[in-house]
């Protein structure tokens, strides 16, 4: 039997995790699925991404992904939590959260990898080098120009990350970026160095992995390690009201590191101090006012991911949600079929805006929760550094939401005001 979204053609740009998941999710559900990523080469950048229940339910959908992700992700069953001055607070563990699903955080370029060959295993087109300049389209389509030649399609689901392009279009002005008054020194390292050390030797038991967090005011530094104890990632978010810049490779300095931490906890001093400077990055982190709309005019281009809506790490949901976007897509062209895309792509954006902006929001309480608290009260009650586990966000199946809403969704569209005749 024909599959249902058999004769559908989709573009994707970015192949990132909006994208992949997108490409995936339409390619599964029969339509051809070309996508053209920008880099030349599948790169390996990045350090320590996380997965939640909500977006794990989508990896373990697709056959032989789970499997290939459980070596490389980190499996410790809590989080311990420490003030700055190394004071024990509290240790919060996921026991609870099991019946939700299974969560995955790992090396992003890891992750990536096998999530792009499943992708390529199931037919998704990946063409490299592709980076989009420009987006038109039509009654009947869409398109992009791509090294001087037009590529077109049904639908374009654009997925080029915080600083896409494809935005620009939807909204018509450049969306700059602003910055969050924050940065977050990162790393991911062997643990050569830290077991060379009496106070981190801990931290690479090849038994178990740890993550362990120190606390302290409008400073946060959080730890992990994993892969049987060889690797190690931390992660230090500070006050910085430097310039804007987007960068994932941005070289960061050990000693500018330290300075954040002055007066700390020794072992947060030891594992600064362990790293390579090559293995550091600083990561000054941007902010952008929710956007009007992520559909273009006549509702053929649609934004997916941080292209459509970038994440506060402390959220610890934007890739989550950037493939919530993809499954959503996917499950909303099914539903509508060729011969109804905008009809489809305005039901995307209708289910996933008030969730995303609402999800984007607990990045901003959370952190406050952290950089902001009293320290005197936090050490009376511990408990209160607790990062809040919001069923609404992890116990959540956006596939199944998206088939449950789509008909309701498209009945009070159009029964909008200026609804057009094709809604
Ligand atoms: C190199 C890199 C490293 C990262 N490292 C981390 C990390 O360590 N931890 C973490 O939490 N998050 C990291 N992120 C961000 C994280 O992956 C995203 O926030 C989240 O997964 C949402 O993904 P996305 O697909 O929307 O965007 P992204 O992951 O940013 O993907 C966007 C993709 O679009 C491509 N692209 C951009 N412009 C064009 C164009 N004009 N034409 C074609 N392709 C284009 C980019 O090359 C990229 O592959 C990283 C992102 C990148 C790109």
């Amino acid at each position: 039997m024909a599959k249902p979204c058999a004769g559908l053609e989709v573009l994707i740009v970015g192949a990132g995790f909006a994208g992949l998941t997108a490409a995936i999710e339409c390619r599964r559900r029969g339509a051809r699925v070309i996508l053209l990523e920008g880099s030349k080469d599948r790169r390996q950048l990045g350090d320590i991404i996380s997965f939640g229940s909500n977006s794990g339910r989508i990896f373990r959908r697709w056959p032989g992904v789970e499997d290939a992700l459980d070596p490389i992700c980190h499996h410790s069953g809590g989080l311990d939590f420490y003030a700055y001055d190394n004071e024990f607070l509290c240790r919060q563990t996921w026991d609870a959260e099991e019946v939700w699903g299974k969560r995955f955080n790992g090396h992003r370029g890891e992750i990536h990898e096998i999530v792009w060959n499943h992708a390529i295993s199931i037919g998704v087109d990946i063409r490299l080098g592709m980076k989009v300049s420009e987006y038109f389209e039509t009654d009947t389509g869409a398109g992009v120009v791509v090294n001087g030649e037009k590529v077109s399609a049904d639908v374009i689901l654009a997925g080029d990350g915080v600083r896409s392009t494809a935005r620009t279009i939807v909204l018509g002005f450049e969306d700059k970026p602003k910055s969050s008054g924050y940065a977050v020194y990162r790393s991911w390292m062997g643990t050569e160095k830290l077991k060379e050390n009496p106070l981190t030797a801990w931290l690479a038991d090849p038994k178990i992995d740890h993550h362990a967090g120190w606390l302290g005011p409008d400073v946060h530094f959080l730890v992990a390690t994993l892969q049987e104890g060889t690797a190690c990632s931390w992660v230090l978010t500070h006050k910085d009201e430097a310039d804007v810049e987007e960068s994932w490779s941005a070289p960061g300095y050990v000693e500018e590191a330290i300075k954040a931490v002055e007066g700390w906890a020794p072992i947060v001093h030891a594992i600064i101090r362990a790293t390579p400077e090559e293995k550091l990055v600083d990561w000054k982190l941007v902010f952008r006012d929710p956007l009007p709309t992520w559909i273009s005019p006549k509702a053929r281009i649609a934004l997916i991911g941080d292209a459509a809506h970038p994440f506060l790490p402390t959220s610890i949901q934007g890739a989550s949600q950037s493939m919530e976007d993809g499954v959503t897509a996917a499950v909303c062209l099914e539903l509508a079929g060729k011969s109804n895309v905008p009809e489809a792509i305005r039901a995307y954006e209708k289910i996933r805006y008030g969730r995303v902006h609402a999800v984007q929001q607990t990045g901003v309480t959370n952190r406050d929760n952290w950089h902001k608290a009293d320290f005197d009260l936090v050490k009376k009650n511990p408990e209160s550094v607790k990062l809040p586990r919001e069923p609404w966000i992890l116990n959540f199946d956006c596939q199944q939401h998206a088939y449950d809403v789509y008909a309701e969704t498209v009945k009070s569209l159009r029964a909008e005001p200026g609804a057009r005749p094709s809604l």
